[in-house]
């Protein structure tokens, strides 16, 4: 099976789909969770400790952050792929041949991005998805102007391309994402909170001017 696929698979009229299909929300952890400080808006949330752990495993709490600096600390080896869009070797990712059901976090801001049931074994040397958690990732048109590169929407880590077409699964979709970029969390454990830099929460206008001092 071939790791990379051929320009036909890769149309402008697919790369074009992908950017269409791209949304403008908010980080998937934003939209599904306010910071202690905004204004809960359901019952659930006013009784909500913010020190609570979270109820479910895919719901995790939000830290905010004042710089980049402040992102999880990243070995060379992990900045040469998520900083400067590097990619790991075939077959020697943690998590390329992984089963075990949980959730793939961004390693750089522990955002979570894709879920172990959308993960399929596509033998192509990499954890393959064909779907990511909704509003978790965003695609942009990759600097070698055929493939569409996928980044955390949180933290614009590197986390690899989306290939269509290729008929692996029925989403016909592949996220082929380096190992190294991702951080695993078994279903069960709590989910570490998803890193935001306060400057974005603000900007995206989830932080009332009171609460930012
Ligand atoms: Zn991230």
């Amino acid at each position: 099976m071939h790791c990379v696929p051929s320009p036909s698979n890769l149309s402008r009229r697919s790369s074009l789909v992908a950017l269409v299909a791209l949304t403008a929300g908010v980080p998937a952890a934003l939209s599904a969770n306010d910071t202690p400080e905004t204004k809960p808006e359901s019952d659930a949330a006013k009784s909500a400790s913010p020190t609570a752990a979270p109820m479910e495993n895919d719901v995790p709490k939000i830290q905010l952050i004042d710089s980049e600096q402040d992102y999880n600390r990243l070995t060379p080896a992990e900045r040469r792929v998520i900083l400067m869009k590097g990619t790991e070797r075939a077959f020697t990712g943690q998590y390329t041949d992984l089963k075990t059901k949980g959730t793939y976090l961004c390693r750089r801001c522990n955002a979570a991005l894709y879920k172990s049931d959308s993960k399929f074994h596509s033998n192509c040397g990499w954890p393959s998805f064909d779907d990511e958690i909704e509003g978790a990732v965003k695609r942009l048109p990759d600097i070698d102007g055929i493939r569409i590169e996928i980044v955390c929407k949180n933290c614009d880590g590197h986390l690899g391309h989306v290939f269509f077409g290729e008929r692996f699964t029925e989403k016909n979709t592949r996220h082929c994402v380096n190992s190294i970029s991702m951080k695993f969390v078994p279903d069960g454990k709590p989910l570490p909170p998803t890193l935001v830099l306060r400057s974005k929460a603000e900007a995206l206008g989830k932080l009332t001017p009171k609460s930012v001092d």
